[in-house]
């Protein structure tokens, strides 16, 4: 049996599962095993969709109190590509040079190991006042609709809440904890169809040229959608392709097609920016005959504002690694999407430099600083937290929770904030009744 306080033991094991999307691998039910002699109250719960694959997901709780911390991860893992060219096996989870090598040894074995094993250890020391639970899913690299949101729909039903959550995706860049991410762009794709009509080049009157109108269309979609946000970088559309399907020189198509995909911040609702770009077309659009289809799938954009969640993390990885990591809101989107909609999420974990690679590896020490960090977290999390139910404003500053030792500081910084905070919904609700009244006016 391995020792699964042990993050490197633990992420070995793990790899050594061949849990490649949709497979489980084993993957799941040894962290089952794992969690359950912990004294965990686990579940392995298998979903199903028509023409999707069934698959297989962990959740587990310790704990019947609130506040319940939760941690997610998933332990699918893309295909290995060309097996050859790895170093060693990617199944093997060897270790050179104080390196392990494997599939998922970055995204996400290594985390949701060291996630594991840090509530192992902080357990040994006795019991959290509060839950710890675990949401890992099966479907993280694939079409995530046997994964995440099932599991949570499943768990809110048996009536489970959650008040903050740790997603142990590798959000660090050159060396851990240098980046946390508290958010996520939204995303956005789309289809644009212009419909003209065919002729002969020589004959221009007797047509109408779609890829003309096509390209009116596109210069309105390329005009900035804003200048950014406090979090968040400017939203940005990318026109992905332009399609006519036309091999002749002589020949005027009869359609046009244009594909595109917005990422976008917290300026924007995702019905807001569908409105945005539908207003844009047809303003642009004159008289051009065309459609606009937008794809499935879309999710917005969301934000865990900082304050004291936020910093204690950052506190406890400051701990661990003498420097506050910077918080992000870039790169692509991730299981976060479907757990915002429950509690708080900020996404911590290793170095993501060789996550789908061949060769994807993680330095043995840099299991061991985020296990590290994790267990500060749950210290802390538990120690001094008895945490608000939502994150505060960051409006008027909260005293860091990583600076306040004593309780009694971090009660008074709390209630001053959640007064604050109190203060400012009633502001904003006689603003709103204020305009109102001005409306009806
Ligand atoms: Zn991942």
């Amino acid at each position: 049996m391995i020792d699964a306080h042990n993050p490197v033991e633990l992420a070995q094991a793990l790899i050594r599962c061949r849990s490649v999307t949709p497979a489980e691998g084993g993957a799941l039910t040894l962290l089952e095993k794992v969690l359950k002699i912990a004294g965990f109250d686990t579940h392995l719960q298998t979903f199903t969709e028509p023409d999707t694959a069934d698959v297989t997901n962990l959740y587990a709780r310790i704990g019947t109190e609130e506040p319940v911390l939760l941690f997610a991860g998933h332990t699918d893992v893309v295909p290995p590509g060309d097996e050859e060219a790895w170093t060693s096996d990617p199944f093997g989870a060897e270790i050179k040079d104080g390196v392990l090598y494997g599939r998922g040894a970055v995204d996400m074995k290594g985390g949701v190991a060291a996630m594991v094993a840090a509530a192992l250890r902080y357990l040994d020391a006795g019991t959290p006042v509060g839950s710890i639970a675990f949401l890992i899913t099966g479907d993280e690299e694939g079409p995530s609709v046997n994964g995440t949101p099932k599991l949570l729909a499943w768990a809110k039903e048996r009536g489970e809440r959650f008040d903050h959550c740790l997603l142990a995706e590798p959000s660090s860049r050159a060396k851990v904890g240098d980046e946390i991410k508290i958010g996520r762009r939204g995303s956005l794709s789309g289809t644009v169809v212009v419909h003209g009509k065919q002729g002969h080049v020589a004959y221009p009157k007797l047509a109408d040229n779609p890829i003309r109108r096509l390209m009116t269309l596109l210069a309105a979609l390329n005009q900035p959608l804003d200048y950014g946000t406090p979090h968040f970088e400017r939203s940005n559309l990318e026109i992905t392709s332009v399609d006519v399907e036309n091999h002749t020189t002589n020949i005027i198509p009869a359609k046009a097609t244009a594909r595109f995909n917005v990422r976008f911040n917290d300026a924007h609702t995702l019905e807001g920016m569908k409105a945005l770009i539908t207003e844009r077309l047809e303003r642009a659009a004159a008289d051009a005959r065309y459609e606009l289809v937008f794809t499935p799938g879309a999710s917005s954009s969301f934000v865990a504002e900082p304050g004291p969640f936020v910093d204690m993390i950052s506190g406890s990885i400051e701990a661990e690694t003498a420097s506050r990591p910077n918080l992000s809101t870039a790169g692509g989107t991730s299981d976060a999407r479907y757990i915002k909609d429950f509690c708080p999420v900020v996404e911590f974990g290793l170095v993501n430099a060789t996550m789908h690679q061949v060769d994807e590896r993680v330095p043995v020490e840099d299991l061991e600083t985020v296990a590290r960090v994790y267990g500060r977290i749950i210290e802390r999390y538990f120690a001094q937290s008895a945490p608000s139910r939502t994150i505060l404003p960051s409006a008027e500053p909260v005293s860091k929770l990583s600076e306040i030792s004593a309780e009694g500081e971090l009660e008074a910084a709390l209630e001053a904030a959640l007064n604050a905070e109190a203060q400012r919904r009633e502001e904003a609700a006689e603003a709103a009744a204020a305009a109102l009244n001005k409306g009806n006016a």
